[in-house]
């Protein structure tokens, strides 16, 4: 993970939205007869940055719990006291698909503006089929309005909502059974999540609904072992799962069986941080085992990070990756855990032309630098979108 094949004095070429060459601008100049250049002298040419695990669609803000988890409140005290996901549940299903297209087009924007052209987009604030599915058709909406780039994920396992409280077992049949096979013959979702956590879904019903999600042409990927060692890596290497997320509390025989059946690793080192526990994933141990390390900002009202920049800080400062690796788990790696490889996360001939254009001439000021924004131009698909900082 720590060759980034970088080029001094390097030019890409661009046609039609897509990358044609990358090469010494000498050669790339002697080569191509572009109509247009962009001169980025001085500056750091790197993919658009992939965010591999959001849940960017919501409602709502909850701000006013930082100040009880700053006195010590716990997640059962916050929930107890009408905060927590099911407050967000409630404000998203009161949000019309329009308000929520409008709140999302805003969030977008602040990601463009910090760099990241694609990510991973999760329902999950819904909890009931009517609410999955408008969460759902809000990611495509936003896909078609563009420039930023959604890649959808079906999380109606994210809770047990209210009105199920202490029928965990029902409310699985009914995701299985009912929303599934509509989800999937909408063609809403390209993944099928869940929130594997001990007190949550355990292994049995995450099993049951990854499971039904691969027979209805669902990807699996989970969120495993976040707060207590369940088992759900050993199930994300089970169910042949693309991406195992959070894994603070992965247990040994987890990591060798993520390794033997190929399971990449998405680590979230801001949601650790958001909850103010002192614990983080184990990065150096899935890289020494050779497991792909990739990086989401697990984006969500509890823990709201828009900019990427600060979440490679974060992988640097927090994981003990190095600058390179971080930047590999925030462009290539990123692309492997959705599914998108062969289409973006590299600047390489063939793929989309998805670029941030950074205000630092050395790569590992990314990593050093904390919050601010490096970013000076981004080109989705080969169409500068920000230009000096700012929609373009
Ligand atoms: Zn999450």
């Amino acid at each position: 993970m720590e060759d980034l094949g970088i080029i001094n004095d390097g030019a890409v070429a661009l046609t039609a939205g897509r990358i044609v060459a990358v090469g010494q601008t000498s050669n790339i100049l002697d080569h191509f007869n572009a109509p247009e250049t962009f001169d980025a002298t001085g500056k750091t040419v790197c993919p658009g940055f992939i965010d591999a695990h959001t849940h960017f669609v919501f409602a709502g803000s909850r701000e006013k719990e930082l100040e009880m988890k700053i006195k010590g409140a716990s997640y059962l005290e916050i929930l107890q006291s009408g905060g927590g996901i099911l407050s967000t549940v409630r404000d998203t299903r009161a949000a019309s698909k329009d308000e929520l297209i409008r709140i999302c087009k805003n969030r977008a924007k602040n990601l463009l503006i910090h760099g990241t052209t694609t990510i991973e987009a999760k329902s999950g604030y819904g909890l009931d089929l009517e609410t999955e599915v408008k969460l759902l058709e809000v990611i495509k909406e936003m896909n078609r309005l563009g420039p930023l780039t959604l890649v959808p994920t079906f999380l109606g396992a994210h809770a047990i909502p209210s009105e199920f409280q202490g029928r965990t077992r029902e409310y699985v049949d009914l995701l299985c059974s009912a929303w599934l096979p509509i989800i999937a013959e909408q063609h809403l979702a390209v993944f099928c999540d869940v929130f594997c956590e001990k007190g949550v879904f355990e292994i049995d019903d995450s099993r049951k609904i990854l499971l039904t999600g691969k027979r209805f042409g669902l990807l699996p990927r989970i969120h495993a072992d976040e707060l207590y060692s369940l088992g759900g890596a050993e199930l994300a290497a089970e169910v042949g799962a693309v991406s195992a997320d959070h894994l603070l509390y992965i247990s040994p025989s987890g990591l060798q069986q993520m390794k033997r059946a190929g399971v990449l690793a998405t680590l979230l080192p801001a949601a650790p941080l958001t909850l103010m526990v002192d614990k983080y994933a184990d990065a150096r141990s899935f890289i020494s085992h050779q497991i792909p390390v990739a990086l989401g900002s697990d984006l969500c009202p509890s823990c709201w990070l828009e900019n990427e920049q600060l979440l490679i800080a974060l992988a640097c400062y927090k994981l003990k990756m190095t600058p390179a690796e971080a930047l590999m788990a925030a462009t290539i790696n990123a692309a492997h855990s959705i599914k998108m490889q062969h289409e973006i996360g590299s600047l390489e001939e063939g793929k989309r032309a998805d670029i941030a254009i950074l205000n630092i001439p050395d790569y590992r000021i990314l990593g050093y630098r904390l919050g601010a924004n490096m970013v000076d131009t981004v080109v989705k698909s080969g169409r500068i979108v920000v230009r000096d900082g700012a929609l373009a």
